[in-house]
């Protein structure tokens, strides 16, 4: 791999996350990353906060790549009646095959029954460069449907229902996720210190 600084690597095999964020960019910034990158292998996730993991997929992601910099975020569904599970262990809630399907039917069921909906996801981006160390945090609030609905987006997205709004994340357009997700808020942020 080479040093370049026209694009920044983004330390994800996640096309959805990829995706997500390159839609958000207005600017000739190039979003690289692991896919793009040709890396088939897949970096550890193994600490016990967002925040963890999301500076050690950077930093794993800048030795195994000859970059001056990157970035990596980690995302949880943290519900509320669950005490914030299954938060940063969101992926493999149901067990090792990170199965949306299976991950979606564990939290209904744990959820059978409870009045309280209430959920929010957070995202963790951690910029890592050889000066600069530096998180973001993005937020959105909501409930957890009775019922998945919809087929937009990826893993949780059609139980959460977003505040204000009376459909799932997997039902509403890509436009309304892309406005006001959890990553959007952090990658946001990410993008403004950027450009500083
Ligand atoms: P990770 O950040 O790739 O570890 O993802 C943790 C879990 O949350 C995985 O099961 C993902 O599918 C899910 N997840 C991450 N981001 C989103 C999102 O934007 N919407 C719904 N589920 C998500």
């Amino acid at each position: 791999m080479t040093k370049s600084t026209s694009f920044v690597l983004f330390a994800s095999g996640n096309a959805n996350k990829t995706n997500e964020i390159r839609n958000l960019l207005d600017d000739g910034l190039h979003i690289s990353d692991l896919n793009e990158m040709g890396f088939e292998g897949e970096l550890k996730e193994e600490g016990m906060t967002l925040e963890e993991n999301a500076i050690s997929k950077a930093e794993q992601a800048l030795k195994i790549f000859d970059v001056d910099a990157c970035f990596a975020e980690d995302t949880g569904l943290e519900v509320e009646a669950l005490n914030g599970a299954p938060g940063v262990f969101s992926a493999r809630f149901a067990g090792p095959e990170n199965d949306p399907t299976a991950n979606i039917q564990k939290l209904l069921e744990l959820l059978d029954g409870q009045s309280n909906r209430n959920a929010r996801f957070r995202t963790v981006i951690a910029y890592l460069s050889n000066t600069q160390k530096v998180t973001f945090e993005g937020i959105v609030n909501g409930k957890i449907a009775s019922v998945p609905s919809g087929k937009n987006g990826f893993g949780y997205d059609p139980v959460f229902i977003p505040e204000g709004y009376k459909k799932t994340f997997g039902e509403l357009p890509v436009s309304v996720k892309d406005e006001i997700s959890h990553r959007a808020r952090a990658f946001r942020k990410f993008i403004e210190f950027l450009k500083k």
